[in-house]
């Protein structure tokens, strides 16, 4: 008898669905509750050079997380389809936390309905300065552009966190998020030094040092690239063992490659993530240079790799 295997199910999760439903109330009743309790405090009329809708965009980032989250939890791929979903429901949600402030204002006794409502509203806002006091005059019908840069806002803030996950590698056959299991560093650059400008001798030394171990780098990761599409096992862990630094060191080069690989907890297959990062501390630019598939028993031969350079320093 064969046992009975549930087949995959690819369908967008109601449960993702739902989580990010919850996310999005709890989120607007946070900002509606904040802005009855304190005064000015309107989270959504936040711009950033008065044009990004910042604070709707913060908004959307909360109010859209459970969409991420669950989907996550649950190893449900973030398709296309589902992002489209998600941004109409953002949306419809931004409409139903309007008609949920008119109601509460209870305006239908004096004859009001909901549209002169938000009209009058929308042609009413202000703009306000940071740190200044003194308001704009109404802004009129350019109020429905501020409108509109916040529902944008909002609704596109929502996919930030969905977006992240979708980028993450992922396991098809076990539709699951794989996750981080190992990181080596191949350096691209000699050690920074100190080069005097009136020395043309050594800047030209030093930028064709610095050229060099660029090329030797991206000639380690091409080889290494090869020696993966052949199954080659051995021949990526003598790469790495003999030119992988350690973070350390890494971070002090102008140049390296950065290198990922991520693992499915199930059945063990894998990604390796190839990146380059240039510059130092915080002004670091990473540059994606792809992606290589590998099998199980790829992973499984790697095993556990501790580059020498890395051992000699602990
Ligand atoms: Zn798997």
């Amino acid at each position: 008898m064969q046992p009975y295997v549930d087949p995959p199910r690819r369908s967008p999760d109601l449960s993702v669905i739902g989580a990010g439903l919850a996310t999005t109330a709890i989120t607007l009743f946070i900002v509606f509750w904040l802005a009855r309790q304190i005064k000015d405090f309107d989270i959504m009329g936040w711009y950033w050079l008065f044009i990004i809708p910042v604070g709707a965009i913060l908004v959307g980032i909360g109010a859209g997380s459970g969409y991420g989250l669950m989907s996550w939890a649950r190893g449900r791929k973030i398709s296309g389809s589902l992002l489209a979903v998600i941004v109409a429901l953002l949306a419809l949600a931004y409409a139903a936390a309007q008609w949920v402030e008119f109601k509460s204002l209870n305006l239908e006794r004096y004859g009001v309905d909901f549209f002169k409502y938000f009209d009058v509203t929308t042609r009413s806002m202000t703009f306000k300065l940071m740190r200044s006091h003194t308001p704009s005059g109404s802004l009129g019908i350019l109020g429905y552009l501020f409108r509109l840069l916040e529902l944008a806002g909002f609704s596109l803030g929502g996919l930030f966190i969905p977006i992240m996950l979708r980028a993450k590698p992922y396991c098809e056959s076990c539709l699951t998020y794989m996750q981080r299991s190992a990181r080596w560093w191949l350096p691209a650059a000699v050690p920074t030094r100190k080069v005097s400008k009136k020395d043309p001798g050594a800047m030209n030394a030093y930028q064709r040092e610095m050229e060099e171990a660029h090329k030797k780098g991206m000639d380690l990761l091409n080889n290494l690239v090869a020696a993966v599409r052949e199954n080659d096992a051995t021949s990526v862990r003598s790469i790495l063992e003999l030119n992988a630094v350690d973070t350390k060191e890494a971070n002090k080069l102008l140049e390296s490659i950065n290198l990922t690989l991520h693992s499915c907890a199930q059945c063990r297959a894998g990604v390796l993530e190839m990146e380059l990062k240039a510059g130092l501390a915080d002004k670091t630019k990473v540059t994606p240079l792809g992606r290589e598939p590998l099998s199980s028993g790829f992973v499984a031969a790697l095993g556990d790799i501790r580059p020498r350079q890395t051992r000699k320093m602990s």
